[in-house]
């Protein structure tokens, strides 16, 4: 097996084991392969080897290699900042965007969803540790974006996604997917058809499936450390 292959497959176990020890069903947590730097061919080996959803954070780098591998049929997900100027190509060229953090942001998405496709896939992203520098909207303000997302035509509300702070606090960091799944069962109890909990990357998996993470996003676990930058040119303006 190759190196990808084997690693995904450690990856599964992992997330399988701390399921069973929350007292949780594997097969109910989506594993995302988030791919951000890694080239074309290395998604495609993790293709090869079963994967069948990634996410990319950079549209650019995104773009090319959905055109790199528009032979397979790869379920795309944007899980990075989205800018005002990025929604079109982010609506077109992707299933779910789990980043949506503002109403004019979601007002661009569905406005430039293409009849084509099903609802471009949602979810609204949380700040949920307060950082300044986290893309997000603040705990008490998700349910109003939540409700204005939700009544939008051509997106599919699904959920919440959340980047806590990683923390080797463990009480902190199992504190802050605390409050998420808070959020995330006040809106089913309020109504919402919503079945998504965007949360969990290599380093904090354990406990956001402990706490109820309904998707996890792995990029190190299953690609190895990313060695180098995004190119220059790819990375997002700010
Ligand atoms: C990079 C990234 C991940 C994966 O992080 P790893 O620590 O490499 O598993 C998950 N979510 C988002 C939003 C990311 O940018």
């Amino acid at each position: 097996m190759t190196t990808i292959a084997t690693r995904l497959q450690t990856v599964k176990s992992h997330i399988a084991e701390a399921a069973r020890n929350a007292g949780r069903r594997p097969e109910d947590i989506l594993l995302l392969a988030a791919s951000k730097t890694n080239p074309p061919e290395k998604v495609r080996e993790a293709w090869e080897a079963g994967q069948t959803v990634f996410g990319e954070n950079y549209l650019q780098e995104g773009l090319i290699k959905i055109r790199a591998l528009a032979d397979l049929p790869i379920e795309w997900h944007f899980i990075g900042p989205i800018q005002s100027n990025k929604t079109k190509p982010i609506a077109e060229n992707f299933a779910w965007a789990h980043s949506v953090d503002r109403e004019k942001i979601a007002v661009r998405l569905s406005n430039a969803r293409p009849e084509s496709l099903p609802p471009l896939q949602v979810c609204v992203q949380v700040n949920v540790s307060g950082e300044v520098t986290k893309s997000g909207i603040a705990p008490e303000q998700a349910a109003e974006l939540a409700a204005f997302v939700n009544q939008l035509p051509r997106l599919k509300l699904r959920g919440l996604m959340a980047v806590p702070e990683l923390t080797s606090a463990t009480a902190l960091q199992r504190e802050q997917f605390q409050i998420m799944w808070q959020i995330f069962e006040q809106l089913k109890k309020d109504g919402f058809d919503i079945d998504t909990l965007s949360m969990g990357m290599s380093e904090d998996m354990d406990i956001a499936i402990a706490e109820g993470a309904t998707i996890v996003r792995i990029g190190t676990a299953i690609f190895g450390p990313r060695r180098y930058a995004i190119p220059e040119e790819l990375a997002p303006r700010q």
